[in-house]
């Protein structure tokens, strides 16, 4: 396809980072499009609404993995900290049902038992209800309902007589400082003594607990001081190790370097290696490195983090597993518009927080994005077409919306337009998820109307003709209260039948704009 019409990306303004000079794997020869403030304003906006939404929500039922790596595609990755909450959740499950098991391994047929209860994790509200079957805003019994709230006995000890475990029990509380470990900062380097049955002592576990506390802080003072300074503090050792590791087994020839260096993840290019069996890799990749050090969601979360109601179930999450569902979750997406046909990077493989992608561009040089092309206005006009297609197939075909979507988001390529950037995209019926097409059609139409494109539609417009909707508003605020009583409506749908509306729309589907 032609290219022509496409200038080179308008450089940055402002200096260029430091990371330049210091980058491990060599100074990239590209220009360096580092986060401007309206890309992150907007993602985090979009990431913002998605958290307000789930401190009042509960997990959904996950449907069983089959996926290419970890996870299938029935899971409803549309909103993050549920997910992330019900991993942790399965994982204190399984804990608790080992307690159990141990707990009647030691009581026998004997009359007098003794009990561990006190050393579950599982909340008692949550331990004997399946997800699906908790119906969380039912006032009745809203285990989360704004009461003061109750202080959990610690009764220091369970069982009588003899057979009185107190808390300090050598072996249960061994166990349990092991996999307290769990939860200090991500950096911070556990080893694999988590997944062994190794019994910490109390003693040994303050002590750890004490250098990881001030790890931390110390990580936080300098985080403070060279944020962003280089490539490689971006990185953690872990996830160099990660990358090595991927260059050593030959999948990927060479890093070359960062092409872009953002709050919640820095891309590198790559040269791609040697085919397995069962891959092909792209002669050039781009490798998403979702950041695990200080990261973002530590910030976000801390709204629902203070907020007793959640203490409990909060002091348990893991953020090393937050942040792999965000990589996770941009596998999954990318996945489903590559099977629609939509052009975005194809995915090559994802390892925890490193996911590895073909590269959009050529010679380590990556396509500009469509804030920075001039287009002539016979492409602007197709490309505005396309992405129209494309919306209307990321809603129809692969039940998502973008999300965060904007002329940051796209790169143009090859002659047409690509989309990336889709960790925080959500299906249509997420809570907000109209809210957040809308946002992404105003941002669409505004860009091609101020690009001259005539035939551009109007946001409102546009969002009917994604969304196969007829809201009828002729102005943006009645517009807006329509999307959110249809939003709403779909909420009591979900909670008084236990599932989402299969479809939003009216009157079928809506037609499809081709050039
Ligand atoms: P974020 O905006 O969350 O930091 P993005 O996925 O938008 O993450 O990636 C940041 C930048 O990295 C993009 O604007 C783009 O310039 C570049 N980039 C990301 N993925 C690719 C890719 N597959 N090919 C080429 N460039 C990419
Ligand atoms: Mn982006």
């Amino acid at each position: 396809m032609d290219s022509v019409g496409v200038a080179a990306a308008a450089p940055d303004a402002g200096p260029g980072p430091a990371w330049q000079s210091k980058c491990p794997w060599g100074a990239p020869n590209t220009t360096s499009i580092s986060c401007s403030l309206a890309d992150v304003m907007s993602e985090q906006l979009a990431k913002e609404l998605q958290l307000e939404e789930e401190n009042a929500a509960f997990p959904e039922v996950v449907a069983a993995a089959e996926g290419p790596f970890i996870t299938g595609e029935n899971i409803d990755t549309s909103s993050d900290l549920m997910l992330a909450q019900m991993l942790q959740m399965e994982f204190d499950r399984e804990y608790d049902a080992q307690l159990r098991r141990e707990e009647k391994k030691i009581n026998g047929d004997s009359k007098v038992s003794i009990s561990f209860e006190n050393y579950r994790k599982v909340h008692p509200y949550d331990s004997d209800s399946s997800e699906d079957e908790v119906d969380w805003q039912d006032t009745r019994h809203d285990p989360y309902r704004a009461d003061k709230p109750t202080t959990t006995p610690r009764r220091g000890f369970i069982g009588k007589g003899k057979d009185i475990t107190t808390k300090h029990d050598e072996v249960v509380c061994g166990r349990k400082n092991t996999a307290r470990m769990e939860n200090f900062a991500p950096e911070f380097q556990v080893g694999d003594g988590i997944g062994m049955d190794l019994k910490l002592s109390n003693q040994v576990f303050n002590a750890l607990k004490q250098h990881a506390y001030s790890e931390e802080r110390r990580s936080a003072r300098l985080h403070e001081k060279k944020e962003h300074s280089t490539a490689e503090k971006a990185v953690d050792p872990k996830t160099r190790l990660l990358l090595y590791k991927m260059v050593n087994s030959g999948m990927l020839e060479t890093i070359t370097g960062c092409i872009s260096t953002g709050k919640e993840s820095v891309v590198f290019h790559a040269y791609g290696g040697n085919a397995t069996e069962d891959k092909v890799i792209p002669p050039e990749c781009a490798i998403k490195v979702f950041k695990t050090t200080l990261n973002e969601f530590k910030n976000r979360d801390k709204y629902i983090k203070d907020d007793y109601r959640f203490k409990d179930r909060f002091s348990k999450l893991n953020p090393r597993k937050i942040i792999r569902m965000w990589a996770e979750k941009e596998m999954h997406n990318l996945t489903r518009m590559q099977n629609a046909g939509i052009p975005c990077p194809q995915v090559v493989i994802l390892k925890k927080h490193v996911l590895v992608m073909s590269f959009i561009g050529q010679d380590q040089v990556p396509a500009p994005k469509l804030k920075d092309v001039t287009l002539s206005s016979e492409d602007m006009k197709k490309a505005y077409y396309q992405i129209l297609n494309m919306m209307q197939q990321l809603y129809r075909e692969c039940n998502l919306v973008h999300a965060d979507l904007s002329e940051y988001n796209m790169l143009w390529h090859d002659g047409k337009v690509w989309l990336i950037d889709v960790s925080q995209s959500v299906e249509p019926t997420h809570p907000h998820g109209l809210e957040f097409l809308f946002r992404d059609c105003r941002n669409v139409s505004q860009f091609f109307q101020k690009g001259g494109v005539a035939e551009a539609l109007n946001e409102r417009e546009l969002f009917n003709a994604v969304s196969g909707l007829n809201i009828t508003a002729d102005n943006e605020v009645d517009f807006q209260a329509e999307i959110e009583a249809l939003e709403k409506m779909n909420e009591d749908h979900v909670q008084n039948h236990g599932k989402k509306l299969s479809t939003f729309s009216t009157d079928g589907d809506p037609p499809i704009y081709d050039e």
